[in-house]
């Protein structure tokens, strides 16, 4: 079994993760990676809103203590101040809700609108007098709309939303007097547990969900990569010739194939070792991988046979690019111990019709490829139904 250790799939697969930009899952797959994005924007939105619906509850609760601790100059610019923060909200979730994309502007906006507010409305009540349970809150708020916009599992998020209400609680201890202090300090802890659970709620929920896309993912890169060299295997090719094949035809442009099967390679098993079979495999996966341009794809197919998919070029080209990479192969030299491996490849190279399915183009790929072997090897040759 230490030949094999339960782990030798993923730690001999090369592609690994790259990693997430901010905003990314860093995915393989376009569509996966879309998804991801979609999901993520819809659920910060819903977090968003419903953090804007309970300012809003907190603002409307708090207008009768407005009316019986304001005089009448105060009460008038506590209450206007208040109807413009109203709308403000309203504004953001309206914007929010109708183009969702736009959280990311909306929110630190949000954020800096609640913050003058709150000082506006401190100033209001004057600074002895100012309402904790609002501050809590407002605070809280401002607190999680910075929250929101950290990277998603970040521990960032748990130690600023850990700071914000100290401080937020901090304060208004500070100011909290005989006659207000248990009201206000038990609905500043539900304000603060509501916003706690909230946030709690919404990342746990992108903890799983990157988890999930991340395991689909890694599924998705296995079961298209040849875990020894780390290229496409034959689904991967298969999945790649087909997009490749749906563009061409859009681009009115050829797509060429070159099947390249190494040559006696049973020998070196038998005389150096598998182990030194594979090392070989991996060397010339490298190499060809190498040599490939923007847009090729090299695929293991299987054993020591590997094809390259060259979108864009007609069948002279690619038989050039063919004899290139039979070169590549050629002068390729692999040291075990103190003895040298060199490989040679038989090529074969086929040119894609219109219409044509792509095991067709592969069968006759292969047809050119086996003339190369009869024809004495390390050689390249073109499809037979194209050399007239
Ligand atoms: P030819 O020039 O006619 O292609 O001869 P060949 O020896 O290359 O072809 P053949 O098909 O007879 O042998 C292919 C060998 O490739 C047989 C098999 O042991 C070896 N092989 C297939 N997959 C692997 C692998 O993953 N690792 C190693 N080390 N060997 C492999
Ligand atoms: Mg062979
Ligand atoms: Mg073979």
């Amino acid at each position: 079994m230490t030949d094999h250790p339960r782990h030798t799939l993923h730690g001999s697969l090369p592609v690994s993760l790259p990693r997430p930009s901010r905003w990314t899952g860093g995915f393989a797959d376009e569509e996966l990676e879309a998804r991801f994005r979609s999901e993520r924007s819809r659920a910060m939105r819903r977090t968003f809103l419903v953090v804007l619906a309970l300012i809003l509850v907190m603002l409307a609760a708090l207008v009768p203590l407005d009316l019986t601790r304001l005089e009448d100059e105060g009460l008038g610019a506590a209450l206007a101040l208040r109807a413009v923060f109203a709308g403000l909200l309203v504004t953001a979730a309206v914007m929010v809700w109708r183009r969702p994309e736009r959280l990311m502007n909306v929110a630190p906006g949000t954020g800096v609108g609640v913050t003058i507010l709150t000082v506006a409305l401190t100033f209001v009540y004057g600074l002895e007098h100012a309402n904790p349970v609002l501050d809590i809150s407002q605070f809280a708020f401002i607190g999680l709309v910075f929250v929101l916009l950290l990277p998603n599992t970040g521990r960032w998020r748990w130690a600023l939303t850990g700071i914000l209400l100290l401080a937020v609680w901090v304060v208004a201890y500070g100011k909290t007097d005989a006659g207000t202090g248990a009201e206000a300090e038990l609905a500043g802890l539900f304000v603060s547990g509501v916003l706690l659970a909230l946030l709690a709620i919404a990342h746990r929920e992108d903890v799983l969900r990157r988890w999930q896309f991340t395991a689909i993912d890694r599924l998705m890169r296995m079961s298209t990569a040849d875990p020894l060299t780390g290229v496409s295997n034959r689904r991967g090719f298969f999945d790649a010739a087909e997009a490749a094949r749906h563009r061409s035809r859009l681009a009115d442009e050829p797509l060429s194939v070159v099947l390249l099967d190494l040559d006696f390679f049973k020998r070196v098993n038998d005389q150096y070792g598998h182990a030194v079979g594979d090392e070989v495999l991996r060397r010339v996966a490298r190499v060809l991988g190498d040599a490939l341009k923007p847009g090729e794809t090299l695929a293991r197919l299987g054993g020591e046979e590997f094809a390259v998919l060259l979108p864009g070029l007609p069948l002279e080209r690619a038989e050039r690019r063919a004899h290139a990479l039979r070169a590549e192969v050629e002068a390729l030299c692999i040291r075990s111990g103190d003895r040298v491996v060199r490989m040679t490849a038989s090529v074969g190279v086929a040119c894609w019709m219109p219409e044509e399915s792509i095991d067709a183009a592969l069968a006759r790929a292969d047809l050119a490829m086996y003339e190369a072997k009869a024809d004495g090897r390390n050689c390249v040759r073109r499809e037979v139904a194209r050399t007239a």
